[in-house]
């Protein structure tokens, strides 16, 4: 018998009897998946395998796992996941591919579940509709487009589920809170391959875990999103501004954040500055929306346009169309790193880490396809408290207050692998630079958000002790073996205790 036989008879019996087999290779952890479920394995050197494994959005997270493998229901994560528990076998999960820390959602050294194939989208009669994790944004707007209704998720079509275990920023944030919160029911299959439901009121801990707990606890296999009614049509697109305007613009987005965004909760913008390395040009340009069936610019979004757009495609449009737009510009295959940390908004804060930014940037301009993004990103204390009336989460955003929070956005991008050297240590020690600014003018508030954070951010650290004390208690119930921390290498980890 060949050792491929031996280790498929091995992997046989232990599907079936819950055998344990001793930890092996990742090549034989391939083999005994094949063994299992041989049509949903894509092997290495295969054209398919090539395909899907650089099917995300930074190249810096294509890596070379020993095999892929496409599940097309829960019960194929399960035999999986029992299967790489009892094994030690060591795998990666993708959502849409949008995360840009490398090891997040691929592998070197195992096996990468792709979640593609898990695909329902299924409304139901209680305000709410069942999502594979495998749907992209763009899919599911364009699912729920015509029964009128939305869900409070991400704005960029291409853009996955892992942001329902991150935070998520939305359309629908200022009035709905994020996204995290508006999950009603996770899909979970835990580290020996049971598969669970956490909401309110069957294994709340968990439920309320996983809003901001990312990857720590099992491999999601379906969400249960609450939806809101949408009009026939809602009003937004593109707002574009020169240099020239920057200033003013920079006036408008600090109303937005502690005033419009409060006020008028239907509103949503999401101020973008770029700079270009190439032209040496740095624009803003920023998506827009109003969630209600407009023919014209409301009062609250005037002052938009007021600052003077060179370009505006506001109009009477549907939120898939809006998703579409918004991505043009965020094209895959070059190399991508992003920071973030977060403050109370401050108008002359936010004037000069934008300005410090542009200094740094003009330092790296020389870069093959060098490009510098800047955001700045309201939560509103009405964000924070739809959070706390809808179960909690593990932010640690609820002593804010009365002041709307900014998280800022810092991003990066150019062409070639080759120059990340040169780029990255030194972008983290500049946005470390203004986080200690931030410290200085009494501005910083402690949330790191997952999405957007850098490999080496502390971002569970900062949610705080208590929801550190927490996050440890459930992993103790939910992964006693350690199955997501060892063998998934994920992108934060819960910290040890007294970190
Ligand atoms: C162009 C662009 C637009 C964006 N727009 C928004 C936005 O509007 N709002 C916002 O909040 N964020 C936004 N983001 C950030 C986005 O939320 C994160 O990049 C998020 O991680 C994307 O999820 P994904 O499924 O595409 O990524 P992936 O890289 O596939 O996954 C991200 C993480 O989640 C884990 N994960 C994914 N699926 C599962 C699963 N089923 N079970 C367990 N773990 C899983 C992965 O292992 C990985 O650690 C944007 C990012 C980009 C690049």
């Amino acid at each position: 018998m060949t050792l491929q036989k031996i280790v498929k008879t091995l992997a046989v019996l232990g599907a079936l009897y819950g055998v344990s087999v001793a930890a092996l290779p990742a090549a034989n952890c391939c083999s005994l998946l094949e063994a299992v479920l041989p049509v949903n394995i894509l092997s290495i050197g295969t054209s398919n395998y090539t395909t899907v494994n650089n099917d995300y959005w930074s190249s810096s997270a294509v890596l070379s796992p020993s095999c892929i493998f496409s599940p097309t229901s829960p019960q194929e994560v399960s035999q999986a996941v029992k299967l790489f528990t009892d094994n030690q076998c060591k795998f990666a999960v993708r959502g849409g591919g949008h995360s840009s820390v490398p090891g997040a959602a691929n592998t070197n050294d195992g096996i990468l579940i792709v979640t593609e194939g898990l695909n329902e989208q299924s409304l139901t009669n209680e305000n709410s509709v069942w999502l594979g994790a495998g749907l992209t944004w763009g899919e599911v707007y364009g699912y729920l487009g015509p029964y009128h209704k939305s869900v409070v998720a991400g704005r960029y079509y291409p853009v996955g589920t892992g942001l329902l275990l991150g935070a998520g920023l939305s359309f629908f944030g200022n009035e709905y809170g994020l996204a995290i919160d508006n999950v009603k029911t996770y899909e979970v299959v835990l580290y020996n391959g049971t598969i669970i439901h956490a909401n309110s009121t069957s294994h709340p801990d968990l439920h309320r875990a996983l809003k901001g707990g990312g990857d720590n606890f099992g491999v999601i296999t379906r969400y249960e999103l609450i939806t809101l009614d949408t009009p026939d049509w809602i009003w937004g697109g593109m707002v574009y501004y020169n240099q020239s305007q920057l200033s003013q613009v920079e006036d408008v987005l600090y109303d937005y954040h502690v005033d419009i965004a409060v006020n008028d909760v239907k509103t949503h913008v999401l101020p973008q500055f770029g700079f270009n390395g190439t032209t040496n040009e740095t624009l803003n340009f920023s998506p827009i929306f109003y969630n209600g069936a407009l023919n014209s610019t409301p009062a609250a979004l005037q002052p938009w346009v007021d600052a003077q757009p060179y370009k505006n495609t506001m109009r009477p449009t549907q939120v898939v169309d809006l998703a579409t737009e918004f991505d043009a510009g965020f094209g895959y295959g070059l190399v991508q790193v992003q920071r973030t940390f977060t403050v109370y908004a401050d108008k002359q804060f936010f004037r000069d880490v934008w300005y410090q930014f542009q200094v740094w940037l003009q330092g790296y301009k020389q870069i093959p396809g060098f490009y510098g993004l800047h955001c700045n990103m309201p939560v509103t204390p009405n964000a924070v408290q739809q959070g706390v009336l809808k179960g909690g989460n593990v932010l640690g955003m609820e002593g804010a207050g009365n002041r709307t929070l900014s998280i800022l956005y810092f991003g990066l991008t150019f062409n070639n692998l080759s120059d990340t050297d040169a780029v990255f240590p030194a972008f983290a020690t500049f946005v470390e630079s203004m986080m200690s600014l931030a410290e200085q003018q009494n501005v910083r508030h402690p949330y790191i958000m997952w999405s957007y954070a850098g490999h080496d951010e502390k971002v569970i650290e900062a949610y705080g002790e208590e929801n550190n004390n927490f996050l440890r208690r459930v992993k103790q119930d939910y992964d006693p073996v350690g199955t997501f921390t060892n063998l998934v290498s994920g992108g934060f980890k819960l910290p040890a205790p007294g970190y």
